[in-house]
């Protein structure tokens, strides 16, 4: 990177009449900067205060009198400005100043005199020459020509141009990309291989300019031109490329609107004919003063071109042209005033080097095709992009073998040939793919093998279809045993005993009676299930009746008839064979855990005498033998065993179905015994409570629908029968003479005598006022004093 501030030159245009004295002077001291002072001159003074002579002094990198020869120009500024383009940096050059003070002159040149040529075919020749000199280096050289006028970009160099006038040919116009880099869309490239070449290009862009240019339109004055030389040099073989623009500027005149020309207004308020000079010098002033974030480059067509020369990667320069005429004086002092400005503007400078992805892919073949030759010398063979037919047979074999060779040692050896070994991974892959899509259909070709082998399977089959039969029996025997216990309850008081008992036996009855080898074929859990489900009958009866009777009798009945119950001549049988069934429950319950047990030992003595069996036949062959003739005593011994466990099965059995038959025929006896209490109950209630209905006065209000007289306190318990449903569903009784009906009896009838206490569950109890409970109570206690009379009676 080359940090550097444009360099600022003078270069004062040679005057035609002979100068006056004193308008200038350079002081040129070699170790100093050269300073231009311009006097202003005694007449154009005049007006200031204390009449005194005034002078302007200006630095400069170099000043250039009127005698320097476009020779000097070149060599001083366009020569290092070439050079560092040629090494690639870009480089700029820009004439300023006002019209006619030289700056085409300076840039281009004069027209008449070959020596007159300016810096741009100079620069040409010299680049040229350079770039002929240097064989090392490939380089390739591109013109283009703009000119901007009125904000509008125009190619000089568009061959339509003898055609066209300059408006109608198209606009060239600024691109951005994302990095911010400038390109100008419809500005022609051309190629220019010679500096014959290029400067033909030069002069028809010159010759274009020249026909635009019409006497009422003094184009030149108001237009920039940027001649462009494009450069691209790259070292051979390496894929480097590296770019440098060369911008030679000839911009318009910087002359000012209001020209004051005297007094205290002089240099002050002078505006740009041209706006993009103004905007140039808005860019050069914010570029110059430090920490100033925005640079207005977009403001102007000029100043968005020369961004990069201005404040950016370039190396740029300035020739201010001065003509240092007296009626020229203030616009000499605008111009370096400029370059004053200019000069503090820094540049950075870089190498502009990049990767050419083409020359990089020629390169890399190139590289590529080395290699294989240099491959095809060391293996003897040339190298195709294919491997051919043979080879592939070759791989395939070596593949094969690999695959076969059962030493988990073996390699597959097939050289160092990359294709060869991608070859062998991709015949790989193949093969297991192969296999996994052959596995899939070996797999259900095995299913359809053992669906073929189902006969050998008969067996097996047949094994659980009989557990299955089992189960299903063991599962209609459950249902019936639950219909039964449904039945039994429903219709305890219409069936007769002795169909019952039928019912019942045929029921009961799991197993085909006394046969050992259907005792063999009895699924492990069936007697205990035959105890659980009696249990369960049994329970699932007391909780039906239970909840009966809560459903159908008031509390104080309940309690009523929990004392005509204690006190009747046949709770004490009740009582008794309640006692006598808990305790053939727990007989059976017992009976059948040890035929479970039983039924178990046979099971391991059957084991045990196949093993036996087994090994004995074993013990023959191994030993050459036959078969002993004599029997084995431990397998006579096992099977003594057995038979005396399955003895021992069937009485247990036959003893479990008894004590079934006794159990069912004892809840039987306990059904009927309650049922006949109940029966005795719902009479005495009845007499009771027609007694006090007869003998109390009514108790509330309700005794004036009545036709008899009612004591308030007994009004409920003594108007009506008291076993009516709506009257007993809780502690509140309400009269009704409607007679009871029948499937309500049959549910009063069923309630259970099971529970000595009653339980009293508030949710049973509604409670519709205070007096009626307290009639309930009073009713309870008629019927006790009732009951306590009787026994007195008795
Ligand atoms: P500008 O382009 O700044 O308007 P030009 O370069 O056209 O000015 O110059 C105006 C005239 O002055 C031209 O005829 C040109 O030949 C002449 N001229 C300018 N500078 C010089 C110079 N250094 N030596 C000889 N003639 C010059
Ligand atoms: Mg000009």
């Amino acid at each position: 990177m080359v940090k550097q501030t444009i360099q600022i030159f003078a270069r004062v245009k040679p005057t035609v009449r002979k100068q006056q004295q004193g308008i200038y002077s350079i002081d040129e001291d070699e170790k100093l900067t050269p300073n231009l002072e311009i006097i202003l001159p005694r007449d154009l003074a005049d007006g200031f205060v204390n009449n005194k002579r005034e002078s302007y002094k200006f630095k400069f990198q170099k000043i250039f009198d009127q005698g320097a020869s476009q020779e000097t120009i070149f060599e001083n500024i366009a020569k290092p400005v070439a050079e560092s383009v040629l090494a690639g940096y870009n480089g700029t050059i820009f004439a300023y100043g006002q019209t006619g003070s030289g700056k085409t002159f300076t840039i281009t040149g004069g027209a008449e005199r070959y020596s007159d040529r300016g810096i741009i075919p100079r620069t040409l020749s010299y680049i040229f020459e350079q770039l002929q000199k240097d064989s090392s280096t490939i380089h390739t050289t591109h013109i283009s020509y703009l000119e901007i006028y009125n904000e509008c970009g125009y190619d000089l160099l568009d061959p339509r141009h003898e055609a066209s006038s300059l408006e109608d040919l198209p606009k060239v116009t600024i691109l951005e990309d994302p990095d911010q880099n400038i390109h100008l869309k419809n500005l022609s490239l051309h190629q220019a291989a010679t500096e014959e070449e290029a400067l033909n290009l030069l002069f028809l862009g010159d010759t274009n300019r020249m026909i635009a240019e019409t006497p009422m339109n003094q184009a030149s004055t108001r237009s920039h031109c940027i001649f462009t030389i494009h450069l691209s040099s790259k070292e051979p073989g390496s894929a480097t490329v590296r770019h440098a623009k060369l911008h030679l500027v000839d911009l318009a005149g910087s002359e000012r609107v209001a020209k004051t020309g005297v007094g205290g207004q002089l240099l002050t308020e002078a505006k740009y004919i041209n706006l993009s000079l103004h905007y140039l010098e808005q860019v050069i002033i914010a570029l110059s003063e430090k920490h100033r974030a925005h640079i207005p480059y977009r403001n102007s067509m000029m100043t968005s071109v020369l961004r990069d020369s201005l404040g950016g990667n370039c190396m740029t320069t300035m020739i201010a042209t001065l003509s240092l005429e007296k009626r020229n004086i203030d616009e000499s002092i605008s111009t370096c005033r400029f370059a004053q400005r200019v000069a503090l503007i820094k540049n950075e400078a870089v190498l502009n080097e990049e990767i050419d992805p083409r020359l990089m892919i020629i390169r890399l073949q190139k590289e590529i095709q080395e290699l294989k030759d240099e491959l095809a010398i060391f293996t003897g063979e040339q190298r195709t992009e294919a491997l051919t037919d043979a080879e592939l047979l070759q791989l395939e074999k070596l593949i094969t073998s690999f695959l076969d060779d059962q030493d988990p040692e073996s390699r597959l050896e097939v050289g160092t040939d990359m294709r060869k070994i991608h070859h062998c991974f991709h015949h790989l892959k193949k093969l297991l793919n192969d296999k996994k899509i052959h596995g899939k259909s070996t797999v259900s070709c095995e299913i359809k093998d053992q669906d073929c082998q189902e006969p050998l399977k008969e067996e097996e089959y047949k094994k659980l279809r009989d557990i299955l039969q089992q189960r299903d029996n063991e599962i209609n025997i459950l249902v019936n045993m639950l219909k039964k216990e449904k039945k039994k309850a429903q219709d305890a008081l219409h069936l007769s005993s002795m169909d019952r008992s039928e019912c019942r036996h045929s029921q009961s009855l799991p197993f085909p009676p006394g046969n050992p080898e259907g005792l063999r074929m009895l699924p492990s859990s069936a007697p205990k299930q035959i105890q659980d489900v009696s249990t369960f009958g049994y329970r699932s009866s007391l909780l039906h009746r239970k909840t009966g009777m809560r459903e159908e009798m008031s509390l104080g009945r309940q309690e009523a008839f929990e004392i005509f119950k204690r006190d009747h001549a046949d709770s004490i049988t009740i009582e008794d064979n309640k006692q006598i069934l808990k305790q053939r429950f727990s007989e059976a319950k017992a009976l059948g855990e040890s035929i479970n047990e039983t039924r178990s030992k046979i099971g391991r003595l059957k084991e045990e005498i196949t093993q036996r069996h087994m090994q004995q036949v074993a013990l023959g062959i191994s030993e050459n033998i036959a078969m002993p003739s004599m029997p084995d005593l431990l397998e006579e011994k096992l099977r003594s065993q057995l038979e005396e466990e399955k003895r021992r099965y069937k009485t247990m059995f036959t003893h479990l179905k008894a004590l079934k038959v006794e159990i069912e025929h004892l809840q039987l006896l306990m059904d009927k015994a309650k049922v006949k209490l109940q029966k005795e109950f719902e009479a005495w209630w009845t007499e009771e409570a027609t007694s006090l209905q007869v003998n109390s006065p009514a108790v509330n209000s309700l005794s004036h629908v009545k036709p008899f007289p009612q004591t308030p306190e007994f009004q409920q318990e003594t108007s009506q029968p008291l076993f009516n449903k709506s009257n007993v569903n809780g502690r509140k009784i309400l009269p009704s003479s409607s007679p009871i009906p029948h499937s309500q009896e049959h549910n009063i009838t069923s309630t259970s005598l099971e529970s000595s206490v009653p339980e009293r569950p508030a949710s049973s109890v509604p409670l519709t006022g205070d007096s009626q409970t307290d009639s309930d109570i009073l009713a309870f206690i008629k019927a006790r004093q009732s009951i306590l009379q009787k026994k007195c009676f008795q």
